[in-house]
């Protein structure tokens, strides 16, 4: 790996925000796991799309990957951490809204932005749309690349454009395509890109009504043990051909609370693995291929991780 301290020192933009080598990944993911990042840098401000091109550009002709970082809401990054660079959007803040040709209103978040601020800035600006996802962790961007689903609505049903630095390091603003997205699918996940901002569609309704709907999913999502222990939400995806929710499935398996080492199966969500307090990443990768292999024995089907497994899982 090449000397990440001369890399730095390379790459031809000034660096404004943090940065730390050998930085554990455990300390920016929902589960509280992972191990060092070689290097981890979040660069802050406006000039995080200049850098970015830039990190990413220099890494390139070194040979050196880089990983992309949201808010690490759906992650389990390796014990032994990631090779290479973090690049840490969390410091990429912010929104504007418009008002598009046909009178329709937007607004266009900064992919480091939390989902949750976002909405709350709709709402305070009285516009619609974005309530389904309040109270979800994760950033914009992240939201964007998963195609995050909850009560019923995707990201992609409001996705209007969305803002990358392409392979070639070209800023590209890329309209909404829905034949690019499906179910916790989007084109993003095929590509080596950097998402720089997303543009959702909104409309009026009274701010009210807004922070009602986003209280009531806040709530429920309290109720139902979200944030009681450290976790990426659900584990597995849904899928219609099972006949019922994946977490229905591993309930009526008996599998609440079954545990490998630190991680168990939540007791109160068949579909949420917890961190108990004493986790590794290799124990949340050894409990989701446990729960594969009885819900196949048992079932015949094969359930599809949601979460996402990164980092060097090398022994
Ligand atoms: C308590 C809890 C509840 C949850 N509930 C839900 C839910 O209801 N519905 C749901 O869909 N998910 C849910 N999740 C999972 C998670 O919130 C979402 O998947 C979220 O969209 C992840 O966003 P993130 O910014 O944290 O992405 P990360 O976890 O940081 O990254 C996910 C992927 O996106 C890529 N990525 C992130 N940002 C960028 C970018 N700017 N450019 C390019 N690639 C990028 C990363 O490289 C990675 O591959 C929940 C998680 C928790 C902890």
């Amino acid at each position: 790996m090449a000397d990440l301290r001369f890399l730095m020192e390379m790459i031809p933009v000034p660096f404004t925000g943090d940065l730390a080598y050998d930085e554990p990944m455990s300390r920016h993911t929902t589960f509280r796991v992972g191990g060092p990042a070689d290097l981890w840098v979040r660069p802050r401000g406006e000039g995080f799309p200049e850098f970015a091109a830039a990190l990413l550009g220099t890494a390139r002709s070194r040979g050196v990957p880089v990983f992309i970082l949201g808010g690490g809401a759906n992650l389990v990054i390796a014990d032994r951490g990631i090779r290479g660079i973090v690049l840490d959007t969390s410091g990429w803040t912010g929104w504007e809204f418009g008002e598009g040709t046909g009178g329709d209103r937007y607004v266009k978040v900064r992919s480091g932005t939390a989902v949750d601020a976002a909405a709350e800035a709709a709402a305070a600006a009285g516009l619609s749309g974005m309530e389904f996802l309040a109270g979800m962790p994760g950033s914009a961007g992240g939201a964007v690349w998963m195609n995050a689903r909850c009560y019923e609505r995707s990201v992609s049903d409001l996705l209007t454009e969305t803002g990358i630095l392409d392979e070639a390091l070209k800023p590209l603003a890329l309209p909404f395509d829905a034949a690019d997205f499906g179910y916790k699918k989007s084109p993003f996940q095929n590509r080596e890109i950097l998402i720089l901002s997303a543009q959702f569609t909104l409309k009026p309704r009274p701010p009210e009504e807004i922070y009602r709907e986003m209280a009531d999913h806040r709530r429920d999502r309290k109720e139902k043990g979200h944030y009681r222990f450290p976790s990426a939400g659900s584990a597995f995806k849904n899928n219609r051909a099972f006949g019922k929710p994946t977490g229905k499935i591993i309930d009526e398996l008996g599998l609440r609370g079954f545990a490998v080492g630190g991680a168990a199966v939540a007791p109160f969500h068949g579909n949420i693995i917890i961190n108990t307090g004493t986790a590794t990443a290799a124990d949340i990768r050894a409990l989701t291929e446990e729960l594969i292999l009885r819900v196949e024995a048992a079932l015949n089907i094969t359930l599809e991780p949601e979460i996402l497994f990164t980092g060097d899982w090398s022994c």
